[in-house]
């Protein structure tokens, strides 16, 4: 991490645009939570315009865009990487103004789906997935009480989206992109190459200072996804070490090879640590304590949940963990 470079030191301020190059610009949205910010970035030459991701549904969020759109007017596009809050939340908001949104037809299924379940169901799935892996009660709880969060944060998304495909080619604000597919963290997560300019839209696929969360859920499309995410990782190595990569979270980096080497050594460690954790029997709240060391909030439990599950489905798929049931609870151990 220590020799990424950063051409940018200072990241714009709420509802402020810093030019990356020209056509690019980079605004940032707070969120109310540790992740602390989300990157979006508008695509623009004098005929067309695009926004890729649009923030949470939140006052700040509105502010920041309402300010925004003061110098720019409503954007024609708005391309969502993937389903997750922080990137799709206002897709509704500014489809009601007339702008197209874009999206890959998984993730967009996806938003739709979660923005159908009730709060009943929610509340029902959160609660069997935490008993069926040993989560405490209180976690139970704090779900019962908070209700569905995704349709908290996100305005309801429009019927029409226009999907993409990766391996394909998109002009967006004068500028030439190849579609690429992120995995693991979604299970189809857009990105933007710009070969002309050596730049990659990564979305969350690549951050500089955090590792991006993998989580397995029983609603996951993905069975594997670390897997996915390892695979999808290895593939970026072939986008040149100079490429300006453009996360959704963090500052924009060169030094892709290397990050992209230490996210593979990161997860390479963490299944290390929970195979040999697992020479004896644990749930998967039980291994908590290898993966976090920290008391974790009520939000990151089932961050922290999916993340330990997607390591144990890795490590099951490598004949190395296997799992019993008992009581419906679900154990793993190391197979010896
Ligand atoms: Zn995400």
């Amino acid at each position: 991490m220590s020799n990424l470079t950063f051409a940018f030191t200072e990241a714009p301020a709420p509802g402020v645009r810093i030019e990356i190059v020209p056509g690019i610009d980079w605004v940032r949205l707070p969120l109310p939570f540790a992740l602390d910010h989300v990157n979006c970035w508008y695509l623009h030459d004098d005929n067309s315009n695009c926004l890729v991701d649009s923030g949470l549904h939140t006052p700040a969020s509105l502010e920041c865009w309402d300010n925004i759109i003061k110098g720019t007017g409503w954007p024609q596009k708005l391309l969502v990487t993937h389903f997750h809050p922080d990137h799709s939340g206002l897709a509704g908001w500014f489809a009601s103004q007339g702008t197209r949104v874009l999206s890959s037809e998984v993730e967009w299924g996806i938003v739709k789906r979660l923005n159908a379940i009730s709060t009943s169901d929610y509340q029902q799935f959160y609660s069997q997935w935490y008993t069926q892996h040993g989560v405490s009660q209180e976690y139970i709880d704090a779900v019962n009480v908070a209700g569905n969060s995704y349709t908290a944060s996100t305005v309801s998304p429009p019927d029409q989206c226009e999907y993409l495909t990766a391996g394909t080619n998109i002009e967006l604000g004068g500028r030439s992109f190849e579609i690429m597919c992120g995995q693991g963290h979604s299970p189809d997560m857009l990105m933007l190459y710009c070969e002309t300019d050596k730049l990659l839209i990564a979305a969350d696929q690549v951050l500089p200072s955090i590792t991006p969360n993998i989580s397995l859920t029983p609603n996951s499309d993905d069975p594997n996804p670390l897997n996915s995410f390892l695979v999808c990782l290895h593939s970026l190595t072939a986008l040149p070490e100079e490429t300006l990569v453009l996360p959704s979270h963090g500052l924009p980096f060169t030094g892709l090879h290397q990050r992209i080497a230490f996210l593979i050594e990161h997860h390479r460690l963490r299944l290390k640590e929970i195979e040999q954790a697992l020479v004896k029997e644990q749930t998967a709240a039980e291994l908590f304590s290898v993966l976090f060391r920290r008391k974790l909030d009520h939000q990151q439990l089932s961050f922290a949940l999916g993340e330990t599950l997607a390591h144990l489905s890795y490590l099951e798929n490598q004949s190395l963990v296997q799992r019993t049931e008992r009581d419906s609870v679900t154990y793993f151990s190391a197979i010896n």
